[in-house]
């Protein structure tokens, strides 16, 4: 470490060493209380020790050696301050000593409060507030905080004495214990240090000091600590800062308290100060939930309304400044009111979106700025209800969070039931180990899905998002016995008809009915989108395989079908037996006749879709059909199909056994149907333009862009390509007349891309298929992945799940590739993207910075995209949020 290297910075009496962009090295709580102390707000004076050091100590248990006299020199100046003394027998100074890091992470850390206390500072706390309960109580809060931070001996083995102490006095609350109780607490709980750790309780106050400073700094590295940065994705040497703050008391009497506030509703974005206070009360009494705090709205009547209209003239000075809502935490003493820190406040999308626009209606931000503010994730929930995050609830098992909102109903095994009850005006929730096409149905009557197996673009997930259907996938705690109509968790039993809620923003299941708020969405979203709309570039199109879908797509400004996965047509209603016909056909009549059954199905669909676009451009991909997930599997099935085919049983038994593939994701699906059948590729194309020309003579426009999936060489590509333009003059040529039409090719295999300037010599188009190029690239099933992928993701060896966001590094370096390669050949080549990850904020940012012309999502994440790639573009044109670096 540099000598000179600055290790403490003082802040109080309306000045600061630091400030808030300096949240680096003073952590947001340092940062926050040196910006306030600099606006000349009142804070309690203190300083805060470099975060820096955070890391250097948990590696080798020590600090710079010139730290400890820099902190003499600090806690002097803060005697001088707070003209009091730090272990003096008279009016003796107290101090909280506080973790913050550069990003927040709520109750993860450590805090010690009321340090410097031993039996003779007491008695001048005593003296100088003349209230010896007070003095008690807090020398009992410091020895048991003390117990639990520094010692590591937890809150249990406290609390037990606490709880017994009040029950001998039968007080409902600590505060209603006599000061001779809270003095014999003390003893007690420093025996059980005695006890425990063989040492006594250290009464000087400055090794108590750096005991407390230690504890803060080694509390980085609690599991829970761990655990939150882990899955806010914050890293993990950053370091916490620690911060010693002069003491303000809340635990005086009534008429001093502490609470948290916000400057805006954090659940509506409406503009009033809100949050919880108590009386007579410390910090930790606020959140532990010992107490039931009341709401701040209450401080407005009666003896503390002065301290409300301090709070809310502060509370909007700090708004005006940070110019973003805030959460503040307060404390009053004998009525007079202190801040201990103020944050950027969590919010849900809906707040997000209307506190972003209203600044900027207040003139506090710029159009620029409210759009990169919103996380455009978090526009899903306005579309969705949500589990209310005040309502307490019981979590039985984590899954995937694969479709957000949240739903609740009775538990249902099987997809007919699901569909039988939901038709008798029950609300069900489908549960199953995976999902397959025959339960769709049931994922249409269901109000959400939950699987034990799958991971993110699994069968279910990619269904049930496109729909916009709550969804929880790969929920691998859970055994489903769909037989036995149950299903087990973590030791719970949850039965057929049993009350559960899914959570699928978060990937919780939840026993019983969780407390549920619904989305409003509004002017003031309209707002942010216009706004994200003129900034943008990337067109965003939507992933719709049925007119529903597409119609759905364009309310949420869709400008175009990306992708329509042609086999998702056959899921609905009986389709799926003519779908298999043509599959199991034992030769090219078979094939034909089950195909002759499924063009009128597929060209009433198209023409639903060419209509729902109004013009606007439609991808429709050729058939890609992975086996496993079309064969029959059970009895029912088979007999099902053998019926409808006219077939033996046991013939169709054997056919469908011949077709069972060892690796049906690598196997005969994509284009390698349609170039082993051509009448198949033949049907698609003329369903297609039959559609497009019925739906022209109605007057309307058509684009049609044909797609063929999974090519892996140029030869694929135009023996298909010529296919369908072959059909398309036939069908212009008895239909009298012609539609604009575009043939292109998937690029979902590394082939694909390694030879994308040859591909393009075939293509009027690429789009990227970034389910399969995650999966041929990595060689990991996506079928399979949710098994193991977790463990990856959890112990660091992935920062993300690849099929939910793009692997840049590899994937992308492919599709980077891939783009110049094809614009080598043709300059102008238009590219897109049609897997998940084109509504995913971080893939569509990428997306733009490698100059796609569009990302396609399924319809719901069509919002999100729309505002990460205006993100994008602003982010490339250097426009940053110029914000103040909020705390
Ligand atoms: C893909 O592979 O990314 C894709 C969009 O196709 P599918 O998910 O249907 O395989
Ligand atoms: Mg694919």
């Amino acid at each position: 470490m540099p000598a000179l290297e600055r290790w403490v910075y003082s802040f109080g009496d309306g000045r600061a060493d630091g400030s808030a962009a300096m949240r680096d090295i003073l952590g947001g709580k340092g940062a926050g209380l040196a910006e306030m102390a600099n606006l000349g707000l009142p804070v309690p004076p203190g300083f805060t020790i470099s975060a820096k050091l955070c890391l250097t100590y948990l590696e080798q248990g020590t600090f710079p050696d010139d730290l400890r006299e820099e902190v003499d020199r600090h806690l002097k100046q803060l005697e001088r301050a707070s003209k009091k003394r730090f272990g003096a027998a008279e009016n003796p100074l107290l101090v909280s000593v506080r973790s913050g890091a550069a990003v927040s992470m709520p109750g993860m850390m450590e805090t010690v409060l009321n340090l410097g206390l031993n039996d003779r500072t007491v008695q001048g706390l005593v003296a100088s507030t003349k209230n010896p309960r007070f003095a008690f109580d807090s020398y009992r809060r410091f020895v048991q905080m003390y117990g639990d931070v520094v010692f590591e001996l937890g809150k249990e083995p406290f609390a037990e004495v606490l709880e017994e102490f009040k029950r001998r006095r039968r007080a409902a609350r600590d505060i209603d214990l006599p000061a001779e109780d809270l003095q014999a607490l003390v003893h007690e709980f420093k025996a059980i240090i005695q006890a425990k750790r063989d040492v006594p309780f250290p009464d000087d106050p400055v090794a108590q000091l750096w005991g407390a400073i230690e504890a803060v700094f080694r509390s980085w590295r609690t599991r829970r600590a761990v655990d939150y940065r882990r899955v806010h994705g914050i890293p993990d040497d950053l370091g916490t800062a620690v911060s010693v703050v002069a003491m303000v008391y809340g635990n005086l009497g009534d008429d001093s308290g502490t609470g948290v506030a916000f400057t805006r509703d954090c659940r509506t974005g409406a503009k009033v100060l809100n949050g919880d206070f108590l009386t007579n009360a410390q910090g930790e009494d606020v959140v532990s939930g010992a107490r039931t705090p009341r709401a701040i709205a209450q401080l407005k009547r009666g003896r503390l309304a002065p301290v409300y209209r301090e709070l809310e003239r502060m509370a909007a000075k700090l708004e005006r400044h940070f110019k973003d809502v805030q959460d503040i935490e307060f404390t009053f003493e004998h009525g007079r009111l202190y801040l201990l820190q103020t944050r950027r406040a969590q919010r849900t999308g809906l707040a997000a979106v209307r506190s972003a626009v209203e600044l900027v209606a207040e003139g506090r931000i710029t159009p620029d700025e409210a759009v990169q503010r919103v996380p455009p994730q978090d526009l899903d929930q306005l579309f969705h209800p949500m589990v209310d995050p005040r309502a307490a609830v019981t979590v039985v098992a984590k899954g995937l969070p694969a479709s957000p909102g949240a739903a609740m109903g009775e538990a249902v095994f099987d997809a007919d039931q699901a569909e039988l009850l939901a038709k008798q005006g029950h609300r069900v929730v489908l549960i199953r180990p995976e999902t397959s096409p025959e339960d769709f149905h049931g994922i249409v009557a269901a109000q959400a899905v939950l699987t034990a197996r799958g991971g993110m673009t699994s069968h279910a997930a990619v269904v049930a998002r496109g729909m916009g259907k709550t969804c929880v996938v790969g929920a691998t705690d859970i055994d489903v016995d769909p037989h036995a109509g149950r299903l087990r968790a973590n030791g719970r039993v949850v039965k057929q008809g049993q009350l559960i809620t899914v959570d699928g923003t978060t990937g919780r299941v939840i026993l019983g009915a969780a407390k549920l708020v619904e989305p409003k969405i509004g002017a003031h979203y309209a707002r942010l989108m216009a706004w994200a709309d003129e900034r943008r570039r990337l067109r965003v199109r939507a992933n719709a395989d049925t007119p529903g879908d597409a119609k759905r797509a364009r309310q949420f400004g869709a400008e175009g079908i990306g992708l329509c996965r042609t086999e998702h047509m056959f899921f609905e209603g009986d389709r799926i037996t003519a779908v298999r016909e043509m599959i199991v056909a034992p030769d090219e009549a078979g094939r034909r006749h089950a195909l002759a059954r499924l063009l009128p199905m597929q060209r009433a669909d198209f023409e639903g879709i060419f209509e729902a676009m109004a013009g606007h451009s439609v991808t429709i991909r050729l058939l890609d059909p992975p086996l496993h997930e079309f064969l029959p599997k059970t009895r029912a099935e088979v007999t099902t199909l053998a019926r409808a085919m006219r077939l033996p049983v046991a013939r169709l038994e054997r056919l469908v056994e011949s077709l069972v593939e060892a690796n049906p994701m690598l196997g005969h699906r994509g284009c390698r149907l349609g170039i082993t059948y051509p009448e198949i590729t033949e049907m698609q194309a003329r369903a297609i333009f039959e559609a497009a020309c019925r739906v022209v003579a109605r007057g309307k426009q058509v684009v049609v862009e044909v797609m063929i999936p999974l090519v892996a060489l140029a030869e694929e590509l135009r023996r298909q390509a010529e296919i369908v333009r072959r059909v398309a003059q036939d069908v212009f040529h008895t239909q009298g007349r012609a539609v604009p039409y575009l043939v292109g090719t998937m690029i979902e295999l590394p082939r694909a891309a390694l030879t994308a300037d040859a591909i393009a010599k075939e293509a009027d188009f690429f789009s990227f298929g970034t389910n399969d190029l995650t999966q041929t690239t990595f060689g990991l099933s996506r079928d399979d992945a949710g098994r193991f992928l977790p463990f990856y993701v959890e112990h660091g060896i992935l920062s993300d799940d690849p099929f939910q966001v793009l692997d840049q590094e590899g994937v992308g370096k492919l599709i980077e590739l891939a783009v110049r390669l094809g614009r080598a050949t043709k300059p102008e080549l238009k590219i897109g993207i049609c897997g998940e990850h084109g509504g995913e904020p971080a893939s569509v940012k990428f997306c733009h910075r490698v100059g796609l012309n569009y990302v396609s999502c399924s319809p719901f994440r069509v919002p999100v995209a729309r505002l990460a790639a205006a993100q994008a573009a602003l982010e490339e044109q250097g426009v940053i949020n110029r914000t103040k670096a909020t705390v």
